[in-house]
């Protein structure tokens, strides 16, 4: 499809038949009289005093413990930047129908203007009792790191900065099975990240949790390689700096085995590639170009396995495999946070679901004959049925075992079973 073309089906597909992609539905009768005395002026009295007397009430009488409220201020968005929070509006109402149909999720999305971080800290917590959880989205590093954590202190819902984890634990999923098949040790690995923003540093932080070493990773930001004697790094940068006396990507991608790319388009050479050790595992998650071009990175080395952000090829990194199901299952125990358990639960259903048989309609959705685990195939595609049945139980347990969770499940089969309704 050419530029112009998709372009304009792109502004249709937004305007018409009415603009934007979400609305609101009632979910209770409206037909007659009695029904709107319940619904509002006086039954509607009756909940409300209910949750007066105990705030938890608010769970059993409204929608909140299903609404999601994702939220920007326009900061970073996608990759075009800084284009304020109207401009970002649509990527909101996006996420929000993608929470609905994948995870049935109310998301509601709320733009913020401004780029003050305790001022957008305290406008999220004034407007946070509406929600059963909120979905941090496009906001610019440094200050997302500062707005996630403040909010995650100081709120008792679940409080997730998508552009960090969503990434971090699908690339988790996808790294430890390439390690799987290429026969790796994540302990004994070199890896190379690209980048050094938000998606990186979260991304980085998640490997380590799995046993990645920190002495083996190389961080490169626009500057190059980041060291440990070079000056103004921020600490989470310096989390990450090497000892290694090396500046640029072509000398630590020298023997790598992982290259993680979480920056711009087309920084990486054939020769790097050629560079590094055998059967080296490539991410170039630069969107919409990555790092280095699928076809060139194959063409130039047959013992690769590459993943990407795009759904032209195989092995995308799409969030959309993370965020309805994570929110889905510490939602439906009433988490009062996502924690390190509950992300890591995550990343290890949906490496362990990859491995499984893959469902014919999941072969007849994506044009496929036979997907199967290998190096074409390291993590789920999201139109798998099974992601819904899967990975929210997988979070709701280790919200549960890690003692986050109000609200526990104790009837794993019927709550199987509600998920799939
Ligand atoms: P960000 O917070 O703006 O970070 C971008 C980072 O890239 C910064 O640390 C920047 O360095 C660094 N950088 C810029 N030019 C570089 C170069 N030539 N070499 C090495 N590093 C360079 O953005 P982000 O949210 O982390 O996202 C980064 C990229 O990953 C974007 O392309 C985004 O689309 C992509 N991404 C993909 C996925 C996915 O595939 N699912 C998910 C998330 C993000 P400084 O710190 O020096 O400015
Ligand atoms: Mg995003």
């Amino acid at each position: 499809m050419s530029k112009e073309k998709r372009r304009r089906e792109a502004l249709v597909y937004h305007a018409k038949p009415q603009p934007g992609k979400i609305k609101i539905v009632p979910t209770k009768p409206y037909a007659t009289q009695r029904d709107l005395g319940l619904a509002y002026s006086p039954g509607v009295a009756e909940p409300c005093l209910e949750i007066a007397k105990d705030k938890d009430n608010v769970y059993k009488y409204t929608a909140k413990g299903n609404i999601v409220a994702v939220i920007s201020n326009g900061t970073a968005v996608l990759g075009l930047g800084d284009i304020g929070p109207e401009a970002s509006k649509p990527v909101m109402e996006g996420k929000c129908l993608l929470f609905k149909i994948f995870a049935d999720i109310d998301g509601i999305d709320i733009e913020i203007d401004t780029k003050d971080v305790d001022k957008f800290v305290e406008t999220v917590k004034m407007i946070a009792p509406t929600f059963g959880g909120i979905n941090l989205e496009d906001i610019k590093a440094p200050e997302a790191f500062e707005i996630e954590r403040r909010l995650k202190e100081e709120l008792d819902i679940p409080v997730m900065h998508d552009d960090q984890h969503g990434t971090a634990i699908i690339s988790a999923a996808a790294l430890l099975n390439a390690l799987e098949i290429t026969k790796k040790n994540i302990g004994d690995v070199r890896i190379v990240i690209s980048g050094a923003g938000a998606a990186a540093v979260s991304c980085t932080k998640l490997y380590k949790a799995f046993g990645a070493n920190g002495k083996n990773i190389v961080m490169l930001d626009s500057k190059g390689v980041i060291r440990s004697d070079r000056d103004n790094l921020s600490v989470e940068k310096l989390e990450f700096a090497t000892d290694r006396k090396i500046d640029t990507l072509e000398e630590a991608m020298v023997d790598a085995d992982v290259f993680v790319g979480l920056s711009v388009a087309n920084i990486v050479s054939p020769e790097m590639l050629l560079s590094m050790a055998n059967n080296p595992i490539v991410f170039a998650m630069a969107n919409p170009d990555p790092e280095i071009a699928y076809d060139i990175a194959y063409k130039t080395r047959e013992d690769i396995i590459i993943a990407t952000g795009r759904s032209d090829h195989p092995n995308q990194v799409n969030n959309v495999l993370g965020f309805p199901f994570i929110f889905r299952g510490a939602l439906d125990v009433r988490a009062t946070k996502i924690n390190e358990e509950m992300k890591m639960a995550a990343v290890k259903a949906l490496a362990e679901l990859t491995k499984a048989p893959v469902p014919e309609q999941v072969n007849i959705a994506y044009g496929e004959t036979r997907l199967a685990f290998g190096k074409d195939y390291i993590i789920p595609k999201p139109f798998d049925p099974r992601l819904i049945s899967e990975i929210p139980p997988a979070v709701a347990r280790a919200a549960m075992e890690s003692g986050v969770a109000k609200m526990p499940i104790e009837d794993w089969d019927k709550y199987r079973e509600e998920l799939l309704q």
